[in-house]
């Protein structure tokens, strides 16, 4: 993480929490394991420290996807139609206002609000803002809040910054993981964490269906070597026929196979979803900027990872994105 810790705005985040008697933690919609385990991690901590706590995401009737129903303190989570008036809205790993879905009025509307986020495109919604894009994932300022809040790190607790942090580092294998990732991780294994469960569950189980589906997604793959001015794109698209009833994270896992080609710096995957709207994901390994290329069409991310929602066209999507990225910034 960066040095921001001793900045003002953690010293009026632990004001803010202590205050505050009902607080609704918010993790960004399409949640994955950094959103909701630091929000359920914020939210357990919480609770043993006697406040009332909901964990929701903005999207209608919401229930936990069943990768991550694993994650402990998932009891806490109600859809956001069932959330009591919070007088505190905690906002984890959410970038924008957008990202809070139907929860962006709750957030608008309350006495007090804190975003506690790591993307470098973060928009600058809510009061109190906890934001370092140093920080490898959601979950390592996750925990700094709790220790700062003096609330013991418990084993369930533990489970959930886990999550997080080996998702958002690719197994501490990203460029954003540091010495600290590790030492963090070092201190989530010793409270005792199953973590070659928890690692299981979340990189190595999944449906028969999501695997035929991956199956057919690196089948229509293509290679462009030439793209990104000769550093080479590979890219995929998942129609909605071809994702079946599959949840959308399990078209998560495609890019995670694509990215691995040689040949390529750059790989994207487009989801089409139910409405016909094309959603793309990008990846870079080492050179290419692709937070800076998607914000540039509209979306946002990280350095190295990154999304936007584009449009119904995917022909015109495709010659969008290489025109982008003939001109992608470098790191
Ligand atoms: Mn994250």
């Amino acid at each position: 993480m960066g040095d921001f810790s001793k900045t003002p705005e953690w010293a009026d985040a632990v004001d803010a929490i202590s205050v505050a008697q009902r607080v609704l933690l918010v993790a960004h919609v399409t949640p994955d394991a950094d959103a909701l385990g630091s929000a359920l991690a914020i939210g357990l901590s919480l609770t043993s420290a006697g406040k009332s706590v909901q964990v929701s995401v903005g999207e209608p009737d919401f229930v936990v996807p069943q990768s991550l129903e694993f994650l402990p303190g998932v009891e806490l989570v109600v859809a956001p139609e069932n959330i009591a008036q919070p007088d505190l809205v905690i906002s984890c790993d959410t970038s924008s206002h957008e990202r809070l879905g139907t929860l962006a009025q709750v957030l608008h509307d309350a006495p007090n609000s804190i975003a506690i986020d790591h993307h470098a495109s973060f928009t600058g919604f809510g009061k109190i803002h906890l934001v370092d894009p140093q920080a490898a994932a959601t979950a390592e300022m996750a925990l700094k809040l709790i220790d700062l809040l003096d609330i013991e790190l418990t084993q369930a607790i533990a489970a959930c910054l886990y999550a997080g942090l080996v998702t958002d580092t690719g197994s501490f294998k990203f460029q954003g993981a540091t010495g600290d990732t590790l030492r963090i991780g070092a201190r989530l294994f010793d409270t005792g964490i199953d973590h070659s469960s928890i690692a299981r569950l979340l990189f190595d189980d999944e449906p028969f269906d999501a695997l035929t589906m991956m199956g057919t997604a690196l089948q229509n793959a293509v290679l462009i070597p030439e793209a990104v001015n000769g550093l080479g794109l590979v890219y995929t698209t998942i129609a909605t026929g071809q994702r079946g009833d599959l949840p959308e994270l399990a078209m998560e896992r495609v890019i995670d196979v694509l990215r691995r080609t040689s040949e390529a710096e750059v790989a994207a995957v487009f989801k089409q979803a139910d409405d016909g709207i094309w959603k793309g994901s990008l990846r870079s390994k080492a050179v290419i900027d692709v937070g800076a290329v998607s914000t540039a069409l509209g979306g946002g991310g990280h350095r190295f990872a990154a999304g936007y929602t584009g449009s119904d066209d995917i022909v015109a999507l495709i010659a969008e994105l290489t025109t982008q990225l003939a001109s992608a910034p470098k790191i």
